[in-house]
Formats: C-alpha cells, structure tokens, sequence
C-alpha cells in the first residue's frame, strides 16, 4: 500500500487519503489514473485498494507528451503494450468496476493509436480552460504528440464509432451507477473475446 500513497509535496497533503475521503462510497465518483513510468508498476495495487472503496469506478489514460518530448516520464511503446494487456486482465477480474470497455482500453495500444489518431474525434468534446478560453484541438492542446496520444475518452469515442456495444453500455455506466440504490455489484467476470489484433504485438 505504501507505493501508491502519494505525499503532494507542493500543496503538501496527503492526496491519497483526500481522494479516499472523497469517493468513498460515492457511486458518481469515478478516479481516473493517468499511466506513466512513475506509477505504472502498481496499478493493480492501486485497483485493489480502490475497489475496496465501493464507488463509481476508475478509468486508465496514458500521460501524453508534447512533440519531441523524449523525457523517461512517459513510457516507451512496449511498456505500453505491455500495460494494456494488464489492463485487460484486470477488466477480466474487476468487470464494470474497470469503467472502460474492452475495445477502448486496446485501443490505447500505440499500434492502435497510431491508426486511430489522425481522425481523433476531437468533435466530441470541447476542452474549456478554467479562465473560460477554449482549448485548441483537444484537452492537450496544439502542441500534444497525437502519435502518442494515452487519452481514453477518444479511444472510447473511436470504439463507439466502431459500434462496439460494451464502450455504449460502459458509457451509460456511470450516471446508472450514481442513481442505482441497489449495493454495488460490479465484480464479474467475463470471458468475452478480445479484438484489436496488431500483429507484431501479443
Ligand atoms: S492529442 Fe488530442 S487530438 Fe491528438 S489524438 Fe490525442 S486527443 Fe486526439
């Protein structure tokens, strides 16, 4: 537990006991972890901690770089590969806890990205600044790298568009989690065959 305990050292709090007091419980709460080489070795710890909490859920994206951005921060492409199969089997043992579809979490595959990004569906969403100015192009801005892009909400928007009926049902997941009274029961299992195949990666 200890190594996915984050101290803030810049507003100096301990942010995972904050978040924890924030979603706790909280159907219409849903985390969201952004992958990088910082932390993408303890993302089933973190899954297994936060699963505890009974909320809404938590989606994975990968950091996105900037053009030209060579900096260790962001993971190479086999590494990323590599998470997204352990992000499957995860989705395998959490289900609908994991608020991603199959289809959407391999398409954050660089393999897949790399078909995908030069028709982002930025059209979907409009990326505001806290001051009101609109953001260029995407919540990233002009100068993010598309060709190593880690966004999920525009892997889930490309497998929407592919029509792929688990990203419809996970999208329509959380405003049904935060009405539902009924105890959460989000844990099974599913054996449902994996699409997506790049051939040269496993
Ligand atoms: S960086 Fe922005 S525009 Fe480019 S692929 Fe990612 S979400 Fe789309």
């Amino acid at each position: 537990m200890s190594s996915i305990r984050g101290f803030d050292n810049l507003h100096k709090r301990d942010v995972f006991e904050l978040v924890r007091s924030v979603a706790y419980e909280r159907k219409d709460v849903i985390l969201a972890m952004t992958i990088n080489r910082l932390n993408f070795e303890h993302i089933e710890t973190f899954v297994r901690e936060v699963s505890m909490w009974h909320g809404g859920g938590v989606v994975f994206s990968f950091s996105t770089p900037y053009v030209g951005d060579q900096q260790p921060f962001y993971l190479k492409d086999e590494q990323k590969e590599q998470t997204v199969q352990r992000l499957l089997r995860l989705k395998d043992v959490y289900g609908d806890f994991i608020v991603m579809s199959r289809r959407a979490l391999e398409l954050l595959r660089p393999c897949e990205v790399s078909r995908w990004s030069p028709q982002c569906p930025t059209w979907a969403a409009k990326s505001i600044r806290s001051d009101g100015i609109p953001i260029e192009r995407c919540i990233f801005g002009p100068k993010a790298d598309c060709s190593r892009c880690g966004c999920n909400i525009s892997t889930s928007m490309v497998a929407l568009g592919e029509g792929d009926r688990e990203t419809a049902r996970m999208l329509s997941l959380p405003m049904r989690l935060a009405t539902a009274a009924a105890p959460h029961e989000s844990i099974v299992a599913s054996s449902q065959p994996r699409r997506g195949d790049c051939s040269s990666n496993p």
